[in-house]
């Protein structure tokens, strides 16, 4: 345990860094009392003189109940006043310093203008404005219904083998092993032993300092290894999509033949009223229902919402006169 030489300032005079041991102050004379705090200067070296390790081991100074001053704890008399120890105003304080946390120098604040924000804000609402712009300003149009169309679709699956990789844990009961090879699963963390570390100085009340020393635990990261599997199991996959269309009012659903390992995996019915604008461009509008669908007459003319792209966003409703 190393034991360092600390200093002290005075009070009284400008003098800083007095030797530690020293009871009184250097540049005035004045004795150093218990408000005078020690501390070690950067890089005090260790003390190996003998006769100054024992002063160090020795018990913290008292303070005299008479003149203030401080008393190494062999003398039993005030060195200033010479008033006896008995009426001692106490000891030092011995105390531990931790260790300064090392500050990082503070990064200079970028010292950025509000100009490229200003900058960032104006391109955001700018591809906002465009995307409203391009995809969802709508403008009304009279359109006129050319036709109905209708398409209805089956999607059908089909049990089959695929291949898959898990952890031995996790292989679906039926599947059929491939193979197997050990892999990282993950990583303990692993205690390896332990590292001194010097987290402070202790105070030993009579100008000098001890190094303060822990154990800390050092770990180490290590890999753990379990078997992955590849193996081949059966699942639900698509396989086709049967579809029938018809441009009247009387949609069907195709005819779907399950083959073995075959099953139905969703209908889904599609209607859309055909338009076409007072330029002659085509529109569509998909209704949300068959009595909506055929609300709309061949030939009859209703006012739509339709997008820059061309896509119709809502289309005259039934009660809604023109
Ligand atoms: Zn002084
Ligand atoms: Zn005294």
């Amino acid at each position: 345990m190393a034991i360092r030489q600390g200093v002290w300032d005075c009070p009284y005079c400008s003098k800083k860094g007095i030797p530690g041991p020293e009871g009184r102050c250097t540049g005035c004379g004045a004795p150093r009392d218990k408000d005078v705090q020690f501390y070690v200067p950067e890089g005090a070296a260790e003390v190996t003189d003998q006769a100054a390790l024992q002063k160090a081991r020795a018990a913290p100074d008292w303070h005299c109940g008479f003149c203030g001053a401080d008393n190494p704890a062999a003398l039993t008399k005030c060195k200033g006043c010479g008033g006896a120890q008995d009426a001692a105003a106490g000891a030092r304080q011995v105390r531990v310093v931790p260790n300064q946390p090392v500050k990082p120098a503070p990064a200079p604040a970028p010292r950025r203008g509000k100009g490229p924000l200003f900058i960032i804000l104006g391109v955001l609402l700018a591809i906002a404005l465009g995307v409203w712009f391009f995809f969802f300003r709508t403008h009304a149009e009279t359109l006129q219904v050319s036709g109905h169309q209708w398409e209805r679709t089956i999607e059908v699956e089909r049990h089959q083998w695929v291949r898959e990789e898990a952890w031995q844990a996790e292989v679906p009961s039926g599947a059929r092993v491939l193979g197997s090879r050990q892999e990282v699963h993950h990583k303990d963390r692993v205690q390896q032993g332990t590292e001194r570390v010097k987290t402070g100085q202790k105070d030993l009340g009579n100008g000098y300092f001890e190094d303060v020393y822990e154990d800390r635990p050092i770990y180490e990261e290590r890999p753990v290894y379990a078997t992955k599997v590849s193996y081949e199991v059966e699942r639900w996959k698509h396989e086709r999509t049967e579809r029938a269309a018809g441009t009247d009012f009387n949609p069907q659903w195709p005819p779907v033949t399950l083959r073995e390992k075959e099953r139905e995996a969703g209908r889904k019915e599609v209607l859309k009223v055909l338009l076409k604008s007072p330029d002659g461009d085509t529109r569509e509008w998909v209704a949300p229902d068959a009595q909506r669908w055929q609300f709309y007459k061949a030939g009859q003319s209703y006012t739509a919402e339709v997008t820059a792209t061309g896509s119709v966003s809502s289309l005259q409703a039934p009660a809604e006169k023109p």
